[in-house]
């Protein structure tokens, strides 16, 4: 469908799992200027639907802003010039007549650096998504949807006793948690994640694979990521960029994750993902 259906989160649509289901993600010939500067050369990638996406490489080779192009954030921090196409389930969310809010709602995005409202309380914190996207819920609906939403970011039994408590309130992972658990209330069909373990120590890191790993069958998730373990362990595609010398950021190689790790048809993924840079 191309439009934008009215929702509410007590309709029938909010008994179903999610919105729309997760969608394919495809960028094709992505390039990105920050003023004269080249950071991507023709990035084309394609994030199937019900698969968690891996994009590794160093620092500095654009992962941040593919990113942020994939929901029109880099808007929001200005700058950032664009050139190709990203498309979701085959509709270039660019297209004129499109809205940069619902590219924003249908794909959201989870930060390095936990970033729940601070000083709002936990039940707050989740459902602040939804004013700004112009969704409606009752009492109930609104009371369904924060436990339903703690409970697949793993944060639910935790939290549940104290949710007028304020999201500052939380340890570092559990602040995370809750990020993720006000990413699902607007039923994003893809989630973005910006090395979301990286601030965190090995148990919460633990605790976010796994809530990725039960998270993927719903919606579609697109990781960057810095530890080649958890790479690993969490994503079936995984994109390999990289921006040599001077050079904007292109993808070296992609491919299935256990191949892309086992036998690196290229040189450069090898050092990489061997630590050899
Ligand atoms: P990564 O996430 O892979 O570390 P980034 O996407 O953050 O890479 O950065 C890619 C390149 O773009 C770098 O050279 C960086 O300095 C530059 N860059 C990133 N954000 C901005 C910005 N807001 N303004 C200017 N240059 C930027
Ligand atoms: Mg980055």
């Amino acid at each position: 469908t191309t439009l934008v259906q009215p929702r509410t989160v007590d309709g029938p649509e909010h008994r179903q799992r999610h919105g729309d289901g997760p969608a394919d993600l495809r960028a094709e010939d992505v390039s990105a200027w920050f003023g004269d500067h080249k950071v991507l050369d023709r990035v084309s990638l394609t994030m199937p639907a019900q698969q968690v996406t891996a994009l590794i490489g160093p620092s500095g080779c654009g992962k941040s802003t593919f990113l942020r192009i994939l929901n029109r954030m880099h808007e929001l921090i200005g700058s950032a010039s664009l050139a190709g196409r990203v498309l979701l389930d085959g509709e270039d969310i660019y297209d004129r007549g499109r809205r940069i809010t619902r590219a924003r709602r249908e794909i959201g995005m989870v930060f390095q650096k936990p970033n729940p409202f601070p000083a709002m309380s936990l039940y707050d914190n989740v459902l602040a998504g939804l004013k700004l996207n112009g969704i409606k819920a009752s009492r109930d609906g609104r009371d369904d949807l924060v436990e339903e939403c703690l409970t697949k970011a793993g944060l639910w039994k935790e939290v549940k006793d104290r949710l007028r408590q304020p999201g500052g309130a939380l340890s570092g992972g559990q602040q995370q948690r809750l990020c993720i658990a006000r990413s699902l209330a607007v039923r994003p069909r893809v989630l973005l994640m910006d090395e979301p373990c990286s601030a965190l120590d090995p148990t919460s890191t633990r605790r976010i694979e796994e809530t990725i790993a039960e998270l993927r069958t719903e919606v579609t998730i697109v990781i960057v990521t810095h530890n080649m373990q958890q790479a690993a362990r969490v994503s079936d595609t995984c994109a390999f960029f990289l921006a040599s010398h001077g050079t904007p950021g292109v993808i070296v190689e992609h491919g299935d994750t256990d191949a892309m790790f086992a036998s690196p048809r290229d040189e450069r993924t090898s050092d990489y993902v061997n630590g050899r840079f």
